[in-house]
């Protein structure tokens, strides 16, 4: 080794022995060495990384179970709520049926309208399952949202078309005459009187007997002041010897609605209210058509 190789030297002291020794480099072992150094130090921090790495797996690991565990007991609840939510929609159903009779309509099994619905979740699967099974129940939901509107319309066109028959008393009085043949009270001619009258003291509110459209609203010989009202259904109701009219002509009105107010209009012996019910253009006993006595009036 010659001296000018010697780029560094690390002397070392034996303070015992009183020796000294010289560890002389040369730039060849001097990379060595480096290179031995700078290994180890990778070596390690390689080491530290790996090592880091795994306690994030294993973190990871820990969350990861943590969460399946949860995602389980969440499914199991999802899977209780199913079941209440499946008895309830078994109670909907069976209030739809009885809709559906009382529309006259045949009751629809609860097999037909849970068609699709049931079964249970497979654990594989679980996701998946409560997937379909949420989809089968908004179907399910759909077809009676359509089933309940259809019933709902048949009851209220039917309600409606019960509203449309004359069936209250159109004025509180006594009923003086009745329907049928009498003795005309002006000319004593033997004739047919085609309604009845209702003696009550002029004022005394008129009321529709039943849901329509007024088709007249005026003055008419022999009638006076009268009402007619077409209850659209073939039905007219008349109104007559009024003295006041508070309808006019195309205007609906409601049943137990005031019209107009008792006088003594027109051919009239004294104040009353004379009321015609006329199906398909022949007058009938208004009697008939006095059915409820529960109704408000307004
Ligand atoms: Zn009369």
């Amino acid at each position: 080794m010659k001296g000018k190789d010697v780029k560094f030297f690390i002397k070392i002291y034996d303070i015992e022995n009183s020796k000294s020794f010289i560890i002389k480099f040369t730039k060849l072992s001097f990379g060595i060495l480096l290179g031995i150094i700078s290994s180890f130090i990778i070596s390690i921090i390689l080491a530290i990384i790996l090592s880091l790495k795994f306690v994030f797996i294993y973190i990871e690991n820990l969350t990861l179970k943590r969460q399946n565990q949860n995602l389980k007991r969440y499914i199991a609840q999802i899977e209780e709520e199913m079941k209440i939510t499946k008895s309830k929609l078994d109670s909907l159903f069976d209030i739809t049926n009885n809709f559906r009779i009382l529309a006259g309509l045949n009751p629809i099994s609860n097999d037909i309208r849970n068609f699709g619905i049931g079964g249970y979740i497979r654990k594989d699967t679980a996701m998946d399952g409560i997937n379909l099974e949420i989809k089968s129940l908004r179907k399910v939901l759909e077809f009676e949202l359509r089933d309940i509107k259809k019933v709902k319309d048949i009851i209220e066109n039917r309600n409606e078309e019960i509203r449309r028959i004359p069936s209250i008393i159109p004025t509180f009085g006594i009923i003086v005459s009745n329907f049928g043949y009498r003795n005309d009270p002006f000319t004593g001619e033997y004739k047919v009187h085609e309604g009845i009258d209702i003696a009550a003291p002029t004022g005394t509110p008129v009321y529709a007997s039943a849901d329509g459209i007024v088709i007249f609203a005026g003055y008419k010989e022999g009638y006076g002041l009268e009402i007619e009202i077409s209850h659209q259904n073939g039905i007219i109701t008349r109104y007559a010897h009024l003295s006041r009219v508070l309808v006019s002509p195309s205007q609906k009105v409601k049943r137990g609605e005031i019209i107009g107010k008792v006088g003594s209009t027109g051919k009239s012996t004294g104040s009353h209210l004379h009321y015609e019910v006329i199906i398909n253009g022949r007058p009938v006993n208004p009697i008939n058509y006095i059915i409820l006595s529960d109704v408000i009036y307004d």
